[in-house]
């Protein structure tokens, strides 16, 4: 599958993204919610926003509070260094935060030695923002094989794509962006990038369609990959 991605609103860049685990999502899911959450929540899923932080993060913010709801963040490295306060106002806010590298280049064309660097300073960077270092990492365009897989395991971080792309980077209305919601299943993650205008007006719509499928946005696990309960660790 090729497709192409607009990056920071200057470049169009084609890539071919990875092939979706979908195979590995038929792990049957458990959900284990506390008795508050188990009258509306029957199922967690993901939403994520890539590309970040940047001057569009605080309404992000905002339209995420409004909603009730918490996401995963993919920073770009140089970003969260350039914009700190941005890192640590995420992460005040409850949002999770993920490692996308440091300036979203094609990683599957480093060396070893490369991808170390860059997911290691990109760790670097949202420790020293926010006070923590990511457990997750999202390879830009998606693309990532065994070399990058494992300087991501020597790191703690577990690479995580997506289920569901709301293709907000290819100019998908709010509308489309919604109905791409719509198709979420339990566990499942969607594709979402922060910079667009028509992503952030789709959010309300998003979180209380999940809501009336009994479907709450949660974190995206460690240990598996899938979206879980807020609360699970
Ligand atoms: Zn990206």
């Amino acid at each position: 599958m090729r497709k192409a991605r607009p990056f920071l609103k200057r470049s169009i860049i084609t890539s071919s993204a990875i092939v979706l685990a979908a195979a590995l999502v038929s792990v049957a899911l458990t959900v284990t919610a506390t008795p508050s959450q188990a009258a509306t929540c029957n199922g967690y899923v993901a939403l994520t926003f890539d590309d970040g932080p940047n001057s569009n993060t605080y309404t992000l913010l905002n339209t995420l509070k409004a909603a009730g709801a918490r996401a995963t963040l993919f920073n770009i490295g140089q970003n969260v260094k350039n914009n700190a306060a941005l890192a640590k106002a995420e992460k005040d806010a409850g949002m999770w935060i993920g490692n996308h590298s440091w300036s979203h280049q094609h990683m599957t064309s480093m060396g070893a030695a490369q991808m170390s660097s860059d997911l290691s300073q990109t760790q670097q960077a949202i420790q020293q923002a926010t006070g923590t270092a990511p457990t997750i990492f999202r390879p830009p365009y998606g693309e990532t094989n065994g070399t990058l897989q494992q300087a991501a395991s020597a790191l703690g971080l577990r690479t995580v794509t997506w289920d569901v792309d709301s293709r907000d980077w290819a100019g998908a209305s709010t509308a489309a962006i919604v109905q791409a919601a719509s198709q979420l299943q339990a566990g499942q993650i969607i594709l979402m990038h922060d910079q667009y205008q028509t992503t952030i007006q789709a959010i309300g719509q998003i979180v209380s369609g999940l809501s009336n499928r009994g479907l709450c946005p949660g974190m995206i696990s460690k240990s598996t990959g899938r979206a879980v309960a807020p609360d699970a660790g």
